[in-house]
C-alpha cells in the first residue's frame, strides 16, 4: 500500500528537503507519496515543524506517526489534539555535528581570551597566558545527544568536564551529575558553562540568580539550548556586577531578539542569531526515511519523545 507522508514545515522549507527527503525514501524501497497537502484522512506520516499551518491533528485520523524537523519539541510537544508518537531529530552528520563545532568554538574562545587580541585598539604588549585546558573546568547543563557530543570533543581537547541531567548517565570521560545535589556540584567548579537542556516548564530559568551564585566568579556562560533556560534579568546584573565575565547567547525568549534588548548593546554579550546549529536536509532526510520505514516495518520508531518529561 503506498505510504503518504506530508511536509508541514514552513513552504520555504519544502525547497530545501523536497529532493533529499525523495532521495532517502527511494532508499526504502517503500512505495510512497510525499507532498505538501493530501486529505487529512490519508495522511501516514507528518514530517513536522511547528511553524507549519497544521496545529489541529485531529483530522489525521490514520496518522502513524509525526517526524519533527528540529531537536527542540516544545512547539509541538504539548499539543492535545495529537495522540500518534512524535519523533523528534537527532541529526548525527549535520545538527549534532554543528553543534559540536559551535560549542568548542566559542569555548575555545573564553578559555584563551581571544577577544582581547582580536580588539585591541590601543595596540597593548599584555603577554597574558591562559591557563591549559586541563585546567579550565567546563560543565554542560543536559547530557543528551548534543550535550555529550559536545562534551566528548572538549574532553579531547584536554578539559575537565561535568555535565549534568535529569536521569543518571554513565558517559565515559565525563563526570556525570544528576539531581538538585548534582545541580549545586556541577555549577560549584564551572569556569565555562554551556547549556544544552531542552526547554520544558521544568528547565525555565535554571540560570537564575542562585545558581549564578554558585559559578565562579568570572565565568563565562554558553547558550545555545533555549532562551527560557536563563533568568534575563538574573544574567544581566550578573554581567554588570561582573560575577559573569561574557555570555554568549544563541536562543532568546523572543526571536529575532528585539532591536532594544539590553543584549545587543551589552559589551559582555555576543549575540548569535539562533545559528549554532540546524538539521540538515540532507542526513535529516535519511532520519525521517528510516523512521518511516521502521513504522512500515512494524519496528519501533527511533528518537520519540517522551510526551510527559516534555523532551
Ligand atoms: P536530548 O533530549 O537528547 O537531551 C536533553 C538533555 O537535557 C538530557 O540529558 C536530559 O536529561 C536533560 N534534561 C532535560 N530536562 C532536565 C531537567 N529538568 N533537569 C536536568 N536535566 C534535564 O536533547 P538534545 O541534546 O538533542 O538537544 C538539547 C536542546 O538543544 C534541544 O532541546 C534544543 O532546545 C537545543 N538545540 C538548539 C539548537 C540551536 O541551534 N541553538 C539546535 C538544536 C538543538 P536525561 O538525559 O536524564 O533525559
Amino acid at each position: 500500500m503506498t505510504v503518504t507522508i506530508l511536509f508541514a514545515a514552513p513552504e520555504a522549507r519544502w525547497a530545501d528537503y523536497e529532493a533529499p527527503l525523495h532521495a532517502a525514501l527511494r532508499e526504502t524501497g517503500l512505495d510512497y507519496r510525499l507532498g505538501l497537502s493530501f486529505p487529512p484522512e490519508e495522511v501516514d506520516y507528518i514530517v513536522y515543524a511547528p511553524e507549519s499551518h497544521v496545529q489541529d491533528f485531529t483530522p489525521y485520523t490514520r496518522l502513524k506517526a509525526v517526524l519533527n524537523l528540529w531537536a527542540g519539541v516544545e512547539g509541538v510537544v504539548g499539543n492535545e489534539t495529537l495522540k500518534a508518537p512524535l519523533a523528534r531529530m537527532v541529526d548525527a552528520e549535520g545538527l549534532t555535528q554543528g553543534m559540536v563545532e559551535y560549542v568548542t568554538g566559542h569555548v575555545m574562545r573564553h578559555h584563551l581570551g581571544m577577544d582581547a587580541q582580536i580588539v585591541n585598539p590601543e595596540h597593548e604588549w599584555d603577554p597574558v597566558m591562559p591557563p591549559l585546558a586541563r585546567d579550565r573546568p567546563v560543565t554542560i547543563l543536559g547530557l543528551g545527544t548534543l550535550g555529550q557530543a559536545c562534551a566528548h570533543a572538549l574532553t579531547g581537547i584536554g578539559f575537565p568536564v561535568t555535565g549534568w541531567s535529569r536521569t543518571p548517565k554513565d558517559v565515559s570521560g565525563v563526570t556525570c551529575l544528576h539531581g538538585e545535589d548534582g545541580f549545586r556540584h556541577a555549577l560549584e567548579h564551572a569556569q565555562i558553562l554551556v547549556l544544552l537542556l531542552p526547554d520544558t516548564p521544568d528547565t525555565a530559568d535554571t540560570l537564575d540568580t542562585r545558581a549564578i551564585e554558585r559559578m565562579p566568579r568570572g565565568a563565562f556562560v554558553i547558550n545555545p539550548g533555549r532562551g527560557a533556560l536563563i533568568d534575563d534579568d538574573a544574567l544581566l546584573a550578573a554581567l554588570d556586577a561582573g560575577e559573569v565575565a561574557h555570555a554568549t547567547l544563541d536562543v532568546f525568549r523572543q526571536e529575532p531578539l528585539p532591536k532594544g534588548h539590553p543584549y545587543w548593546a551589552h559589551p559582555c554579550v555576543t549575540v548569535t542569531p539562533h545559528i549554532a546549529s540546524e538539521t540538515r536536509p540532507p542526513s535529516a532526510s535519511r532520519v525521517i526515511a528510516e523512521n518511516i520505514r521502521r513504522g512500515e516495518a512494524g519496528k519501533p520508531f527511533l528518537h520519540l519523545v517522551d510526551r510527559d518529561a516534555g523532551y
